[in-house]
C-alpha cells in the first residue's frame, strides 16, 4: 500500500563552515573512548514508532536534516583518531541511518587508513549487494544491523512504514555471510509487550546461520529507554527485568548475550578538550535551524580552523535568523555537545 506523507524541513548541506564536534546531529561525537562515532546524515526512510531521536518522514519534532561533505568529516575522523592516539574504531551511526548517505563507500575508503575498525549501525534495506560488496572492498569491518522482529507484520509495525520488507532485509543478512567477510551483529531493541517472542526467534537465527564464528557477539539486544524528544509507545521496563530476561533467554538459546565494555573492545581514551565551560557566554553567528524546532545551529565568531578546538552550538528557545550574530549562555557541554541559551 502507498502512502503518501508532506514533510517540509530544511536540508543543510554542511560544509567547513561548520565545525564537526558539538552536535549529536552530525560529525564526529567522542565520549572519551576509543570508539569514535561518525555521523555522516540524519536522513531516515522510516519512522520507527520507538525512535529515540524521532527520525522520519513521520516527525514532527524535526525542523531540519544534515547532509556533511565527506571531505570535511574525514578530516575531521582524521583530526580526533590522531590526536587519540590509540587503537580507534569509527563506528558510523547518527540520527538517521547512514545507508542513506551517498558518500558512503568514499567515506570508508578514505577514514580506513587512519583509523583500525570501521563499523556501522543500519537498517541494509535500501543497501544493494553490490553496495556491500563496495562497502565490504573499501574496508567497512562490520554491520551493526538494526532489526526487532522478524514477522513481517511485526516488523513493518514496528517501523512505522508500509514499504519495510524485512524478508529483503534477512536475503541481503544471508549474502553478507554467504560472500562477504564483514561481520555482523544483529541488535534489536527490546520493546515489552510488542516484539519480546521475536527475541528467542532471532537468538535461534543466529545459531542457525553461524554468526558466532565470525563475531564473539553476533546478538546485542538494546534496552529500550524513553527520550524526551523520541517517539515513546510504552513504559520501559526496570534495568533488574530487563538483565533477567537476557539471562533467560542467554540460557535458552545457548547465546551469551551480555558482553563487558572489554569484551566489544571499548576502552577509555583521551577525550577531546571542552573549550566552553557551562556559563560560559560566547560570541557566535547562527548559521542554520538545529534538528529539533526551536532549535539553532551557530558557530562561534573565534574559531582555531581545527577539529580538536572548534565546537558548533546549538541555541535552544530563541528565533533562529541565518547570519545573525549573537551571545550565548552555554548551558550544556558533556561529551562536547554544547547547547547554549
Ligand atoms: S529507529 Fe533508526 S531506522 Fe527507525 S526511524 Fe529512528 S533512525 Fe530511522
Amino acid at each position: 500500500m502507498n502512502e503518501t506523507i508532506n514533510v517540509r524541513r530544511t536540508l543543510v548541506r554542511v560544509g567547513t563552515e561548520y565545525p564537526m564536534v558539538g552536535t549529536l546531529a552530525f560529525g564526529v561525537v567522542d565520549r572519551g573512548t576509543n570508539v569514535v562515532e561518525v555521523r555522516p546524515t540524519s536522513i531516515c526512510a522510516l519512522s520507527c514508532i520507538f525512535c529515540s531521536v524521532n527520525a522520519g518522514p513521520k516527525s514532527r519534532a524535526r525542523a531540519a536534516e544534515y547532509i556533511v561533505d565527506p571531505d570535511a568529516l574525514v578530516n575531521a575522523v582524521e583530526e580526533v583518531a590522531s590526536y587519540k592516539g590509540t587503537r580507534v574504531e569509527a563506528h558510523i551511526d547518527g540520527m538517521g541511518d547512514p545507508g542513506n548517505y551517498p558518500y558512503l563507500v568514499d567515506l570508508v575508503q578514505e577514514i580506513r587508513e587512519v583509523v583500525d575498525v570501521i563499523s556501522m549501525q543500519t537498517r541494509l534495506y535500501m543497501l544493494s549487494e553490490s553496495k556491500i560488496k563496495e562497502l565490504e572492498e573499501a574496508g567497512l569491518t562490520r554491520i551493526n544491523l538494526s532489526m526487532d522482529a522478524l514477522l513481517p507484520p511485526l516488523a513493518r509495525k514496528l517501523s512505522g512504514t508500509n514499504f519495510y520488507d524485512v524478508n529483503s532485509v534477512l536475503r541481503k543478512l544471508g549474502f553478507i555471510l554467504n560472500n562477504t567477510k564483514l561481520q555482523v551483529i544483529i541488535s534489536p531493541v527490546l520493546l515489552p509487550g510488542l516484539n519480546e517472542g521475536e527475541m528467542e526467534k532471532m537468538g535461534r537465527l543466529v545459531m542457525a546461520l553461524k554468526m558466532g564464528d565470525r563475531i564473539k557477539y553476533p546478538l546485542l539486544i538494546q534496552k529500550y529507554l524513553r527520550h524526551k524528544r523520541g517517539r515513546n509507545p510504552i513504559d520501559e521496563e526496570d534495568w533488574d527485568s530487563f538483565w533477567n530476561h537476557l539471562r533467560k533467554l542467554s540460557l535458552e538459546v545457548g547465546l551469551d548475550l551480555i558482553p563487558t565494555g572489554e569484551s566489544m573492545s571499548i576502552a577509555p581514551a583521551k577525550e577531546l578538550p571542552k573549550p566552553y565551560d557551562v556559563g560560559d557566554v560566547v560570541e557566535v553567528r547562527m548559521l542554520s535551524p538545529g534538528i529539533f524546532n526551536g532549535e539553532c545551529l551557530a558557530v562561534p565568531l573565534r574559531r582555531t580552523g581545527s577539529n580538536i578546538y572548534d565546537r558548533v552550538i546549538t541555541i535552544v528557545g530563541r528565533p533562529c535568523i541565518p547570519n545573525k550574530r549573537t551571545r550565548t549562555r552555554i548551558i550544556r557541554n558533556k561529551d562536547n555537545i554544547f547547547i547554549g541559551v
